[in-house]
């Protein structure tokens, strides 16, 4: 069991990219569903006002932090996580990783057309992974038990969930004992990407931790979600200037 990290409540797995991937690859050989979230820094912010969202991330069988702010965090609260694992590495790992082990995912999330064309991109790059089907993301309550008898019946190993958070985590949630996949993870904008409707930031950003400088170019309607990134900090500050008095 990997140690555990709080950043303000939410314990977070402290494990590196290649570690995350054990561990996944160890839940594929179980017969029991597995939930993963990688909370980013905007999602541990709503987790402060939302006592059941916090309560939900923590329920997670791995909880992986993504977003260089939540390892920035973690070294201003003296306890540092040993790297970023976010959603769209991971999920790029696993699918690399079909060359030693085939694995079969089911992709559900996106806008209509996106998760089709994010399993035709993935069949074309990685032969090995199976995608034994797909849903769009927008779709009503009444439509769930079909979706999931749809999932069910194609026998994937690895459930991608892609509804936007916190949607997709209590989605994930509320259905993870209908599901028989042995993997459900809720992984943001990952489909797009996959599908090449979104892009990550180029990797000189990535690595000076400023995809949400990206982001917000890219996005500029997500200012106001993304007042949670300094609101984020602040806290990150004041809770480590009160340990310090504490000391
Ligand atoms: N999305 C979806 N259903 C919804 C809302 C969002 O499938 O009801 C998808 C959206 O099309 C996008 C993904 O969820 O592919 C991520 O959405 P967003 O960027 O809003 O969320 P975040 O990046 O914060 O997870």
């Amino acid at each position: 069991m990997p140690e555990k990290i709080d950043i303000h409540g939410v314990k977070l797995d402290n494990v590196t990219m290649d570690e995350a991937l054990d561990i996944v690859l160890q839940m594929l050989n179980e017969n029991t569903p597995h939930k993963i979230f990688t909370p980013n820094a905007e999602i541990i912010m709503q987790a402060q006002r939302d006592e059941s969202l916090k309560q939900l991330l923590n329920s997670a069988d791995l909880l992986v932090a993504d977003g260089a702010g939540v390892v920035l965090a973690s070294m201003i609260l003296g306890r540092r996580l040993k790297e970023k694992v976010s959603g769209v590495d991971l999920v790029k790992r696993l699918l690399i990783n079909t060359d030693r082990r085939m694995t079969s995912f089911f992709i559900l999330g996106g806008k209509p057309g996106v998760a089709e064309q994010a399993s035709i991109n993935i069949l074309s790059e990685f032969p090995r992974a199976n995608v034994v089907g797909f849903q769009n993301g927008y779709f009503t309550e009444e439509e769930c038990p079909d979706i999931i008898r749809q999932i069910n019946a194609s026998k994937a190993e690895v459930l991608l969930v892609g509804l936007g958070a916190p949607k997709q985590e209590k989605w994930i949630d509320a259905h993870i004992h209908e599901l028989k996949c042995k993997v459900v993870m809720g992984v943001g904008g990952t489909i797009d990407v996959l599908a090449g409707t979104a892009s990550l930031a180029p990797e000189f950003m990535r690595k000076a931790g400023l995809e949400w400088l990206y982001r917000l170019i890219k996005e500029p309607y997500r200012y106001k979600r993304m007042m949670d990134l300094p609101r984020f900090m602040n806290l990150t500050f004041k809770t480590r200037f009160r340990k310090g008095k504490q000391a």
